[in-house]
């Protein structure tokens, strides 16, 4: 109140909307605090520039939704393309509001629905391992190859960057071209998350239980090269969509790709040996491949069903399919059968 008086500027702005702000500025200081706590270097939290700051939320309170419209108190009534009908009946809890870099306008629309969650059960488990060459290999041998198109996305993207560069600063040609670079940079984020869409779509169809690797993140995206970087963001991306759209579990990344999956020897190899051969039990499988079903083996683990080490290795992904599961309500079981049905 007292900064309203100083500030009368704020006066303009919906009362709801300030307060998110703070509550944001808060998260986002305790989200710093955490990656400290969890032995991770940061810096001191940083003023968001103007340009940057293209987000803002109206809580509770200051919104109406209709058809084909959004009323936002103190701003009016913009028009509105829905993409999705919202459910009747539902509560409106928040609406986020965001400008695209190209420029774009979005809303955000939260809301809360009654949803009935399965027992927890599993038929049908797998192991994914997350890779540079391939971009998910699987337990059961599956391979999900890197969009072909990545290399291919980022040539204009570089071409546009020299562009920029050598345009004078300050110039309209060189905001032309920076405007340029945006609106490319979002069609490629676009079309990463439609495919991290597809894919965990597929597998969330596929199985009731995923195990992933835990992901040293923060490592990840910090190296330059750009194909790389592009696709190591969308790992967390991935394993988050996987995460709301079946029960995923993470397991340690700890010797994943060293152990062999068949007699769980120590087989060292460097990166680029892209097959796992085994000379104590004779497997051979991809590296990856290998890496899938400890993984997996890791996962079941944490279940309480272990895998014992010297078993015929070429029967060992077969077993793991014919897993029988912990416990099946009756409930389950009809939703696997409709679920049959459906496919
Ligand atoms: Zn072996």
């Amino acid at each position: 109140m007292e900064l309203k008086e100083e500030e009368p500027w704020l006066y303009e702005h919906h009362s709801k909307m300030l307060q998110m702000v703070a509550v944001q500025v808060d998260g986002a200081q305790k989200g710093l605090l955490q990656l400290r706590k969890n032995g991770h270097n940061t810096g001191p939290l940083k003023f968001a520039k103007f340009l940057e700051y293209n987000t803002f939320t109206y809580n509770q309170s200051g919104f109406q939704v209709g058809n084909g419209f959004l009323y936002l108190s103190k701003i009016g009534k913009i028009k509105l393309k829905q993409h999705r009908q919202i459910s009747e009946n539902s509560e409106i809890k928040q609406v986020t509001v965001t400008k695209s870099k190209s420029g774009k306008w979005y809303a955000c629309i939260t809301y809360e629905i009654d949803v009935v969650i399965p027992t927890l059960s599993f038929q049908k488990s797998v192991g994914i391992d997350i890779g540079v060459k391939n971009f998910a290999y699987d337990s059961d041998g599956f391979v999900t190859p890197n969009p072909l198109n990545l290399q291919k996305m980022l040539k204009p993207l570089r071409r546009i960057q020299r562009k920029i560069s050598r345009r004078q600063p300050g110039s309209n040609n060189r905001k032309k071209a920076l405007k340029w670079y945006q609106i490319i940079h979002e069609r490629i984020k676009n079309r990463r998350k439609d495919f991290l869409h597809k894919v965990s779509t597929q597998y969330a169809r596929k199985y009731d239980v995923i195990f992933v690797e835990r992901l040293a993140k923060l490592n990840m995206v910090k190296n330059h090269r750009m194909a790389r970087s592009i696709m190591d963001s969308g790992w967390g991306i991935f394993t988050n969509m996987l995460d709301y759209k079946v029960m995923t579990m993470e397991v340690s990344a700890k010797n994943t790709t060293l152990k062999c999956s068949g007699c769980c020897s120590a087989v060292p190899k460097s990166l680029a040996v892209r097959t796992h051969r085994c000379d104590e039990c004779g497997l051979i499988l991809d590296r990856d491949h290998n890496a899938a079903i400890n993984i997996l083996k890791k996962g079941l683990d944490l279940f309480g069903i272990t895998l014992d080490c010297g078993r015929q290795n070429d029967q060992l992904p077969q077993e793991l399919r014919e897993l029988t599961p912990v416990e099946i309500s009756k409930r389950s079981r009809k939703q696997e059968a409709s679920r049959f049905a459906e496919g």
